[in-house]
């Protein structure tokens, strides 16, 4: 393969080129031996970002830079990887080369992991008006419009424009929603108060919109119930086999005519796969995943994988596919990175199989709930659990202390302090 944006020539090794620095391409990268292949990483930001803590950027809790890594520094020691910061824009995958922001790359093997992004289902009023977090950008958005709404209440008057600036609508009552209704009903509880004492946060409602019959789907029963029970103790307001139609930024339209008053809706209702062109229609999937065999590949290339959340590996055993979260992507990538040493070997490839270690969501202090292999547990322990995973997950030993600490922090002084609105300058 030739040199490239000063890449060297790859010579002797196969080149990889990994879109995605996400959960499954840091893992994929981390797992390929440098001896053996050249590997190009390219991911549109320069940073990793840990998800699953976003709600807690949201609420306050957290700094952006605790859940977020530089990529460049994940990769100092790594012979023959190269990152460069590229947004992808089309795979032409009959050359073997893809198109990106910065110029033309040819690979050898190419691995897709470009995850997932918000679906708003094509309503575009929704699109413009409600909030989404699928990044930690919109984690500090989301962050920042709910502060501002504090300081406009404040000043208004006007009855219905305060109760408005002040009820919070959450949609979707997955893992996301669940979190973040809890962390905001808490936050109600603890600390607006305290910051605004001139507004009366007893009719500040948070409602948690779900549009099933019961609240995390992905897990058992008794955690969808128990979650329930939790944010009912905690006031939030669940409503169940409700759905959302409209939203004008001001007023939330629900299936069958009613109408909640709100400026903030925060959506958490739908995710689809980030797209790239040069896939034709009958290789993808519902909510644009890209279908792919048991090992990965794409239906037009052994040579092109896809992986994590953007993947849909339909078996007979599993025709729904696996779930989109960060232990799929992880195993994946092992089992790309296996596979693809077995090439060099000529040796067999190994079909994927998710194992499943368990899934947990938290509510609230000492409120969670975790169904595992033994069984499902709930409460204190099932918290203490979910805050060790999460913070042996978190990328960095700096990381690791400052979260550990802010937990401490919140948990000794029932405080968020980061209570900012920081925003980039806008360049005139
Ligand atoms: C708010 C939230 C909470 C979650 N909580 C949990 C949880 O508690 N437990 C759990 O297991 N899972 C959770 N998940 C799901 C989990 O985060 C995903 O399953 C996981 O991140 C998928 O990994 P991935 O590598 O496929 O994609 P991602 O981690 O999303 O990484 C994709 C990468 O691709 C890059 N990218 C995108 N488009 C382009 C482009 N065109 N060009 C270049 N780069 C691009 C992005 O910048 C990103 O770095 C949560 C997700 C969200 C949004």
């Amino acid at each position: 393969m030739n040199e490239i944006n000063n890449i060297p020539a790859s010579n002797q090794r196969k080149r990889i080129v990994i879109v995605g620095a996400g959960f499954a391409g840091i893992k994929l990268v981390l797992s390929l031996s440098a001896k053996h292949f050249q590997v190009i990483l390219l991911d549109k930001n320069n940073y990793h970002q840990f998800q699953p803590l976003f709600y807690q950027v949201a609420t306050a809790g957290l700094e952006p830079s605790s859940i977020s890594f530089p990529i460049r520094k994940i990769l100092q020691k790594r012979k023959n990887v190269h990152f460069r910061v590229a947004s992808l824009q089309h795979v032409n995958w009959e050359s073997k080369s893809i198109e990106t922001d910065i110029g033309s790359i040819e690979y050898d093997d190419l691995v897709l992991s470009l995850g997932g992004t918000t679906n708003f289902f094509g309503n575009p009023n929704l699109e413009k008006y409600a909030v989404p977090m699928k990044s930690v950008s919109e984690a500090l958005y989301l962050r920042n419009a709910v502060l501002e709404n504090y300081e406009q209440a404040l000043n208004t008057s006007d009855p219905t424009e305060q109760e408005a600036l002040m009820n919070i609508v959450i949609t979707g009552g997955g893992p996301t929603g669940v979190e973040l209704s809890g962390a905001l009903a808490e936050m109600r509880k603890f600390v607006l108060p305290k910051d605004y004492p001139e507004l009366d946060f007893t009719k500040m409602t948070i409602s948690l919109l779900e549009g099933s019959p019961r609240l995390l789907n992905g897990m058992s029963d008794y955690a969808g119930r128990q979650s329930l029970s939790y944010l009912k103790k905690l006031g939030v307001e669940v409503r169940l086999n409700c759905l959302v139609e409209d939203f004008d930024g001001t007023t939330v339209s629900l299936k069958g005519g009613e109408k909640m008053s709100s400026k903030t809706l925060l959506w958490a209702a739908g995710i689809k796969a980030n797209s790239v062109k040069g896939f034709s229609e009958d290789t993808i999937g519902p909510a644009g995943r890209i279908l792919v065999n048991e090992f990965s590949q794409t239906k037009f290339s052994d040579s092109v994988y896809v992986i994590g959340d953007q993947a849909l590996m339909i078996t007979a055993e599993n025709p729904k596919g696996d779930p989109q979260v960060a232990q799929v992507a992880i195993q994946q990538a092992q089992n790309v990175a296996k596979n693809l040493n077995n090439l060099r070997l000529k040796k067999q490839l190994k079909a994927f199989k998710y194992f499943d270690k368990g899934s947990m969501a938290t509510v609230g202090r000492n409120l969670a709930v975790a169904d595992l292999a033994v069984g499902s547990l709930k409460g204190h322990i099932a918290w203490l659990m979910w805050l060790f995973v999460h913070l042996m997950a978190i990328l960095g030993t700096k990381n690791k202390v400052f979260v550990f600490l802010n937990w401490i922090w919140s948990y000794i002084t029932y405080d968020q302090s980061l209570r900012l609105m920081i925003k980039p300058r806008e360049k005139k």
